[in-house]
């Protein structure tokens, strides 16, 4: 008999990555207003970088959540540990840190996961996880609790990843170096160039980790009771539509920073403060450059984009992390570059992206296309240039330029030239050419504003996942 007395608890368990844990803060965030107790996990090098970030001593345990559980939210928060001594670089010894990830780390967390079972037992649980873990329906199944898959990439990404059979058949997975065809044949994709599929599906590819990882989360996927996608219906109907017919899934985006008041340390990195600089400037003169968390270039890369950022004369405020090439530390910028540019441009390490978007200053956004990125783009209304680097960003950046017409792109990889990036930024900034994209953009930009309202989409689709949920549970 169902006992609708229990508390409905959610193990969350996002990917050690800030383009994931920034979407999986903000679920948790959402789920415990709905009523949830949530037990929200980070890595326990997560846990030391947030805190270092914040420069505060990592011998104190800081509980990120303790805003949120004044606010009356029911969010705990603990760690786990990965195995590596908390100094090894995960980012630049990927395939050794997923190697792990997928042989030996699954024990911990079932483990893990076991432990927080017992101790909860008035509650019903649920173990929702980011959908690159691609173990946790197995562990979900162990423990007879319900596991919800949380993909924070579009659902076009999802759906060329659940065809991988489809492609092969057609002998477009792998996908060969220099054949570039039209894809018509996956159902809910209209149509996608072999350019625009995701990086890691390259023949060069299949033999890496970043590969590997994929496609068992696309097969573990199918396994899941439940997709939760962070993207929205009315961007991504057809694609979602015939998802919907294979397995639960659920567009309840966007799950970003704009639509939480609460604050929850999310950054990896500290944050600069460009608000008094952008002060400075006028209206839509400056440019937001930024590749995200992850992705990394070389070194001729960046001397061409600053390079073309110099000829272009347009204000600029680029995002230089530590690690965007893989030897940290090495000069990379053009030498004399930060003198040249003076008041025209601010260098930074890292800053609150969501805040310098929504600055009236900023006019156009130079990104990598991740994900997080593009919806933070389309929420504030600026136009892009596209320079996808890897993973899912080549086919964000279709959606971007060839669905939406938000947007431009660059050459691709060590193509890219500063002529072009002077002139793709020129006239994006100060040409009649961005008009058309700024129509479009703020057309998006309110279907983004009215998913999430009472009546929107994405907050009946949310509600429908409780709904179905604990119809499943209890
Ligand atoms: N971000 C940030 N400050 C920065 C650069 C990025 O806060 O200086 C945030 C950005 O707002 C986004 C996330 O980091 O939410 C990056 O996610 P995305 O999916 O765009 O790219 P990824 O890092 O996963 O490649």
């Amino acid at each position: 008999m169902a006992n609708t007395q229990l508390k409905p608890h959610a193990i969350l368990f996002p990917l050690p990555y800030q383009g994931h844990i920034n979407p999986f803060v903000n679920l948790a965030i959402k789920l415990a207003s709905k009523g949830f107790t949530i037990t929200f996990v980070h890595f326990e090098f997560v846990h030391r970088m947030l805190s270092e970030s914040q420069h505060t001593n990592t011998n104190n345990e800081i509980d990120f959540f303790s805003e949120a559980r004044n606010s009356g939210l029911d969010i705990r928060y603990t760690t786990i540990d990965d195995g590596f001594p908390l100094e090894f670089n995960r980012l630049n010894n990927f395939d050794e840190f997923w190697t792990s990830l997928l042989q030996d780390f699954p024990a911990r967390v079932d483990e893990f996961i076991g432990k927080i079972l017992q101790s909860e037992q008035s509650m019903v649980s649920f173990l929702i996880a980011d959908t690159f873990f691609s173990w946790s329906p197995k562990i979900a199944k162990k423990y007879n609790i319900v596991n919800v898959s949380f993909f924070t990439q579009p659902a076009l990404v999802y759906s060329i990843g659940y065809h991988l059979d489809i492609l092969r058949e057609n002998g477009h997975y792998p996908l060969k170096e220099n054949v570039v065809e039209e894809i018509n044949y996956i159902p809910g994709v209209k149509s996608i160039n072999t350019k625009e599929l995701m990086h890691y599906l390259k023949e060069g590819e299949v033999e890496t980790l970043k590969h590997i990882v994929s496609k068992r989360a696309f097969q573990e996927g199918k396994n899941a009771d439940f997709v939760l996608d962070n993207t929205v219906q009315e961007l991504e109907s057809e694609t979602l539509d015939y998802l919907n017919k294979k397995q639960p899934i659920y567009a309840i985006g966007p799950i970003s920073n704009f639509l939480t008041k609460i604050i929850v340390t999310k950054s990896f990195w500290s944050e600069s403060d460009c608000t008094k600089w952008l002060e400075s400037k006028p209206l839509n003169s400056v440019l937001y450059v930024s590749f995200g968390s992850l992705a990394q270039t070389n070194k001729h890369v960046i001397q061409e984009i600053a390079h073309g950022l110099l000829l272009s004369q347009v204000n600029f405020i680029w995002v230089v992390r530590e690690n965007i090439v893989k030897s940290n530390g090495i000069n990379i910028l053009p030498d004399g570059f930060k003198d040249e540019i003076g008041d025209k441009g601010l260098i930074i390490p890292w800053c609150d992206q969501t805040l310098v978007l929504s600055n009236p200053a900023v006019g156009g956004f130079l990104t990598h296309c991740g994900w997080n990125s593009t919806i933070e783009s389309i929420l504030c209304s600026t136009p892009m240039i596209c320079y996808p680097i890897e993973f899912d960003q080549p086919t964000n950046k279709k959606l971007v330029v060839e669905d939406w017409k938000i947007g431009t792109n660059l050459h691709d990889g060590d193509l890219i030239h500063r002529d072009e990036v002077a002139e793709k930024i020129r006239n994006l900034m100060t040409g009649t050419g961005s008009l058309g994209f700024k129509q479009e953009i703020e057309k998006l930009k309110n279907v983004l504003h009215k998913a999430i309202e009472k009546d929107g989409s994405s907050e009946k689709n949310f509600d429908k996942f409780v709904e179905d949920l604990k119809a499943k549970i209890y």
